[in-house]
């Protein structure tokens, strides 16, 4: 697969170190100047990749995050503290989502969590079923984290179509499924459309055929356990359906954890023994990790566990009803316009707008000249917004500000910019 170019590959031409140190009140400066020119996170502008909250929350974040970030959990026999810190973790998102027993890791994110559920189903498969061409199988609308997991450990990618519903199409999945399957994903719900696949039938067949199945509850795993306690109506989607193998869910999004952090939970010790990784006669001795990064931050996991136990079940619920109720008031301003429609039918706070008659990139472009993140897609042409409990406060701003847009793309007039404070 060839490699695409990205930002970070762009030349900056050679930078010598300083001749001598730089003061830190320099440097600080020189940060913030940096910043200057980014999005406006710290004001609810963007939507994912950044998931606002409290402030109360994101101080007890760094907090423990400052105390254990320059430890690494490589050695847990030097830092059992960080251990310890990272069982709790697993063992309360064991809970949350009914797994028999606490058997996982926190891993850096929710890329590394799907590359380390690939990891321990092919070795199984290979191993107990001697399957030596594996494939998984997803939707096409499935994080492209798959595509690039399977990429990395040589096993085939298969895409199924989605059906009206933009779920995964089972009957699709049951053509494409063969001897070589060693996984099926379903994500829950999917970043594109904010809809759940479903998880039970597609549980079911993988476990018919002996085949693992993850669940990628990303964005779902940290709502879907409180909306059900809302009294929600939310389908099955953890360990409590038959066949599901591996879970992960992120702490970094719907958790209020900082970047850094998501947990992959196995429903059982035959799975997991195949996520780690072991040279067992190396010159130092027997070299060991569970995950793909070999020294790492203890900040990410400290954090998460302290947030979670900060939260305890009432905080999530509180944000979970926040998160529900901003949800529902973008649904309600959004469909408002006549042009405008919801696709989909967003159980979470996953929610993505398009519309039959205006070019969605264009109506990105309008409010991005308006400071808010775009975020346009391709297929079919639309825009998500990954709301967090933060967004309460700007519903009504990011509304007026897509009336006007929307106005000024329909009477194909100029975009027009709008200082941002
Ligand atoms: C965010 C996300 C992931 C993982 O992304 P990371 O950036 O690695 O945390 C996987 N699946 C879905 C549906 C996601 O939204």
């Amino acid at each position: 697969m060839t490699t695409p170019q990205t930002r970070s590959d762009l030349p900056v031409g050679p930078l010598p170190l300083p001749e001598t140190g730089v003061q830190w009140n320099d440097l600080q400066k020189e940060l913030a100047m940096l910043q200057a020119g980014d999005a406006k996170w710290r004001d609810g502008r963007v939507f994912g990749i950044y998931f606002p909250t409290r402030g109360d929350i994101e101080k007890v974040a760094e907090a423990a995050h400052s105390t254990f970030f320059r430890l690494s959990t490589h050695h847990p026999e030097v830092f059992p503290s960080l251990f310890r810190l990272e069982q709790e973790v697993v063992a309360m998102a064991a809970n949350l989502f009914a797994a028999d027993d606490s058997i996982g890791n926190v891993t850096s994110g929710g890329t590394e969590s799907i590359i380390l559920a690939l990891k321990a189903a092919r070795d199984q498969a290979r191993a107990e079923r001697g399957i030596t061409a594996p494939e998984l199988v997803v939707a096409r609308t499935a994080y492209p984290a798959f595509v690039k997991a399977g990429d990395l450990l040589n096993v085939k990618a298969v895409r199924i179509p989605i059906d009206a519903a933009f779920r995964a199409d089972v009957r699709a999945l049951r053509n494409a499924v063969n001897a070589n399957t060693i996984l099926i994903a379903a994500s829950v719900p999917t970043i594109t459309h904010g809809v759940s696949d479903p998880v039970r039938e597609m549980a079911a067949l993988a476990q018919q055929l002996g085949i693992n199945f993850h669940v990628d509850a990303s964005l779902g795993g940290f709502q879907l356990p409180f909306l059900r306690k809302l009294g929600h109506p939310v389908p099955e989607f953890d360990f409590t359906v038959p066949g599901v193998t591996t879970l992960s869910a992120d702490l970094h999004k719907y958790g209020y954890s900082p970047m850094g952090a998501s947990v992959l939970l196995h429903g059982n010790a035959a799975t997991y023994k195949y996520q780690g990784f072991a040279v067992p006669e190396w010159t130092g001795g027997t070299y060991r990790t569970p995950g793909v990064l070999g020294s790492r931050s203890g900040g990410g996991i400290a954090a998460a566990w302290a947030v979670m136990r900060y939260l305890g079940q009432e905080g999530y619920l509180n944000l979970t009803r926040i998160l529900w109720e901003t949800t529902q008031r973008f649904i309600k301003g959004i469909e408002r316009i006549a042009e405008l429609k919801v696709i989909g039918q967003p159980q979470t706070s996953v929610l993505v707008y398009s519309s039959q008659t205006l070019d969605m990139q264009l109506v990105a472009k309008g409010m991005e000249l308006k400071g808010w993140s775009g975020r346009p897609q391709a297929d079919p042409p639309s825009i998500r917004l990954l709301l967090a409990p933060y967004h309460a406060e700007i519903v009504d701003n990011y509304l007026m500000d897509l009336e006007s847009v929307v106005m000024s793309v329909r009477n194909r007039e100029p975009l027009t910019q709008k200082a941002v404070a």
